[in-house]
């Protein structure tokens, strides 16, 4: 016995949820879909806990121009605004070394260089709008323990149900370590990148006046981002501090005022003495691509895709510009008659977003090697490029593109 859908959207975290909307919202009724999460998406009225979801952690994301453009077509960046903290300008330094820079939106005109939102508020937003449009069925707590190509289409076992599942479309959105890519045989390429990222929230005594920090240091790059005030006033960054991994072990299990230590030695005094930290969190780094990521009847996004190195907060900007162009390919193949599995139609949508994945994995990739080199010739080039980034317009602007995870080809945040 199996049940049929067009469209399996298999994982429910920030990019299958995504997902999710965005097809429900451009592809005909009469195009069945289903997301399958393995956690347990709350029905609306539950969702007020902001902790509920493995997707939606103790992070923040920081989301550039093309993600607002796409919220706002999901009707998400409404529900969003309340949380979401402006980043105004950033300000790129360099540990012990001279260079540094401060960009700002009002140079470029624009409104913001992106915003910051905590991950557990993204995923309620989310997951409200999931249930308002009502358009696709959610199963959850549901895992898929098993996908196997069948004719055109894939067959899934779910561990909650005796029954199959039957679709023309597996969209594989299970994260950096997906089983399902795996079982469908689809290979990876993985570069480790030794360090892990410790996340936490920082209270300070001084506001960040909506100034995001990317500091490079020998040890690797630290960002703190700019976070809403929590109650009572307290001024909050988010922080992501890259270290190699037994340091950050250490970092994630180290006393309170031992950890605000070591990050204020690291950071500076720019946000006034470091006040608090909040729950602290550790992810290992690599960059892992999957060196496919359409077949019939298949396609592998987000995470499960490609996961970036967080530096540039990248990830999820470009996994949400791959869900808009995944969208808009299989609506106007579905409109011309051809089913959602079609292989020349999912490569036709591979085949647009290969540029824009090639520059921003690059630049991921490139940044936090180029600025923790030893090369005392490559440092004081890495001076040169960023005391440059004062003296060239267009070289800075290009960077505050990349920095604040906006893609090349965009325009401005405000006309
Ligand atoms: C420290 C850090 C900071 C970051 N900051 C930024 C940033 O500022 N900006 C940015 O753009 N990106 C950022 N990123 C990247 C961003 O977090 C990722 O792009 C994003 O989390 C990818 O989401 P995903 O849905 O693909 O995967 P995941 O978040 O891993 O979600 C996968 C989901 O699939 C479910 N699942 C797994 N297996 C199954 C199964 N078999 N059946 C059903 N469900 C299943 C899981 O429960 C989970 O909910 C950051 C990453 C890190 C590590």
């Amino acid at each position: 016995m199996s049940d049929n859908y067009d469209i399996v959207i298999a994982g429910g975290g920030m990019v299958g949820v995504s997902l999710a909307l965005q097809l429900g919202a451009v592809l005909p009724p009469q195009i069945s879909i289903v997301l399958i999460e393995g956690a347990s998406i709350p029905v609306d009225q539950q969702i007020s806990a902001p902790d509920y979801h493995p997707s939606f952690d103790a992070r923040s994301t920081a989301l550039s121009y093309s993600s607002r453009l796409i919220y706002e077509q999901m009707q998400v960046w409404e529900a969003l605004q309340e949380w979401l903290c402006a980043i105004e300008s950033i300000h790129v330094s360099n540990r012990g070394r001279f260079g540094s820079t401060l960009l700002k939106a009002g140079d470029h005109s624009w409104e913001a260089l992106g915003y910051v939102v905590e991950n557990a508020w993204l995923g309620r937003a989310l997951i409200h709008q999931l249930h308002e449009q009502g358009r696709v069925e959610v199963r959850s707590p549901a895992m898929v323990v098993r996908a196997t190509p069948a004719g055109a289409g894939v067959i899934l076992q779910l561990d909650s149900d005796q029954a199959n599942i039957k679709t023309g479309l597996l969209l594989v959105a299970d994260g950096v370590g997906s089983q399902l890519r795996e079982q469908l045989g689809v290979t990876v390429k993985k570069k480790n990148y030794q360090q892990h990222a410790v996340v936490a929230n920082i209270a300070s005594t001084e506001p960040h006046r909506g100034c995001a920090y990317e500091r490079f240091t020998d040890e690797g790059p630290l960002a703190l981002l700019p976070l809403l005030p929590a109650g009572g006033g307290e001024h909050r960054s988010a922080l992501v501090w890259t270290l190699a991994p037994e340091k950050a072990r250490h970092m994630c299990s180290c006393s309170p005022a031992e950890f605000l230590q070591a990050l204020q030695v690291r950071f500076g005094y720019r946000l006034g003495r470091m006040l608090k930290v909040g729950e602290r969190h550790e992810y290992p780094l690599a960059l892992v691509q999957s060196h496919e990521q359409v077949r019939q009847g298949v396609v592998v996004m987000g995470n499960a895709a490609h996961a970036l190195h967080p530096v540039a907060g990248q990830g999820f900007n470009l996994a949400l510009r791959d869900v808009a162009e995944l969208a808009r390919v299989l609506a106007s193949g579905v409109a011309e008659g051809l089913p959602p599995g079609d292989l020349a139609m999912l490569q036709r949508y591979q085949s647009r977003q290969q540029s824009d994945q090639d520059r921003t994995i690059r630049f991921s990739d490139q940044v936090p090697a180029l600025f923790m080199h030893r090369d005392p010739l490559l440092g004081l080039g890495r001076d040169l490029a960023l005391a440059g980034l004062d003296l060239t317009p267009a070289l800075k602007r290009e960077f505050v593109r990349y920095a604040a995870g906006v893609a090349p080809m965009e325009g401005r945040v405000n006309g």
